[in-house]
């Protein structure tokens, strides 16, 4: 697997021609149609398989290290007693989603594909495009009529919470399929009961600018570098949080806008930064307004923005909060050891979590996952993710 890491972390020539001699392919470092085919199972988390004579799940299962419920759960048409030669079925393999490198969009759009494909009862979809164009992705779970909503990468810089959510998703699915409890909760009672709703990757445009997968030679990136050097403080690409026009989606939302304006503008934040810039006017960004527009469709119950960093919750918006949020919050805080935060009062307005509150008068939450600088190292990947475990789970349950 330390190949694929390599090659998927674009560090080309090497560990590509290491991975052909190992897969006795021609050994010249391009990635041609061969190459590619003997990739592309480790990138996709399954492989299509054309039955042969003799083959049986058991068998099938066996040979790729899965389970025959996988193969089941991806073929729902297939009849396991008759397994049709010549007929081709989907073989997953135990794990899809990396959270071992930088997550990129392009890795995003793949395990989202792979996720859907590996777990057909999923919904995917889309919320609308970025400032690029590139599509921002939903992936639903369950059936319930309550609707719960995560979203995370609001801020480029803290990508760390769209693998968060992703690897998250994938294990509800398995503890699904294979029927065995998550955080001591029944998972077919959650797919029964909740329809959560996951927008992994809000700010797709930032992400790819931070993590490297935007081109140095594309008119968006220099755009950025220029709206960089006006705040050399602060270091680019790693400090960069707005959208890849330099506004800062977290500060784009229509409650008390002007006075959010007023604080950044006051802190020299009164043109595209890269961050904390809040915009010429509520929702310009067509990033926050597909947030907001999906938001508004759907009439969530209950929604939690992930970003980093500072093991904190917050739980307020002004006098809007509804009571039962204190409760649902000091649940989260107690599963996760975060800390129940009043908000600072020059970051108290506009934010997402902020507009679902005073718009509707339903817990939302802001968590500020894992320590340290941002970007935080994928190295805290498992830390973050058995923290936040209980509050993704019981976000379903409130
Ligand atoms: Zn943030």
């Amino acid at each position: 697997m330390e190949i694929l890491m390599e090659f998927l972390d674009l560090k080309l020539g090497n560990a590509v021609i290491r991975f052909q001699r190992e897969f006795e392919l021609s050994q010249d470092g391009i990635v041609g149609p061969k190459t590619w085919n003997a990739l592309a199972p480790y990138i996709n988390g399954y492989i299509v398989y054309t039955i042969e004579k003799g083959d049986t799940l058991y068998k099938l299962a066996n040979r790729y290290s899965t389970t025959t419920n996988a193969i089941i759960t991806a073929n729902p048409n297939i009849n396991s007693n008759n397994l049709l030669i010549g007929s081709k079925i989907i073989i997953p393999f135990s794990s899809v989603v990396f959270t071992d490198i930088s997550y990129t969009s392009t890795i995003l759009y793949k395990n989202v594909e792979s996720l859907k494909t590996i777990y057909p009862f999923l919904e995917i979809g889309t919320i609308g495009r970025t400032v690029i164009g590139n599509e921002i992705p939903f992936i639903r779970f369950g059936n319930g009529s309550k609707k719960i909503f995560y979203n995370a990468s609001i801020h480029a810089n803290e990508w760390i919470t769209t693998p968060l959510l992703m690897k998250f998703l994938e294990i509800l699915c398995k503890a699904y399929v294979n029927n065995v409890t998550i955080f001591g909760y029944e998972p077919a009672n959650l797919f029964n009961d909740v329809s959560l709703y996951i927008v992994p990757m809000v700010n797709i445009d930032g992400v790819d600018l931070v993590t490297g997968n935007l081109s140095t030679t594309s008119n968006f990136y220099t755009n950025a570098e220029k709206i960089s050097s006006n705040f050399p403080d602060i270091p680019f690409t790693s400090g960069w949080k707005a959208n890849i026009v330099g506004v800062d989606l977290n500060l784009q939302f229509p409650a008390d806008w002007d006075r959010a304006k007023e604080i950044k503008y006051a802190q020299g934040f009164d043109k595209p930064a890269p961050r904390d810039f809040v915009g010429y006017g509520p929702l310009t960004a067509p990033e926050a307004i597909a947030l907001y527009n999906f938001t508004i469709e759907n009439n969530f119950s209950l929604v939690i923005s992930y970003h980093t960093q500072g093991e904190v919750i917050y739980w307020q918006y002004q006098d809007y909060t509804p009571e039962e949020s204190f409760n649902i919050a000091q649940n989260f805080s107690r599963v996760s050891g975060y800390t129940l935060e009043d908000t600072p009062y020059e970051s108290s307005f506009a934010g997402y979590k902020d507009w679902f509150i005073y718009k509707y008068r339903k817990p939302g939450f802001t968590i500020e996952a894992g320590s340290g600088t941002n970007p935080l190292p994928i190295s805290q990947f498992d830390t973050i993710y058995r923290d936040n475990l209980g509050i993704l789970v019981l976000g379903m349950v409130q």
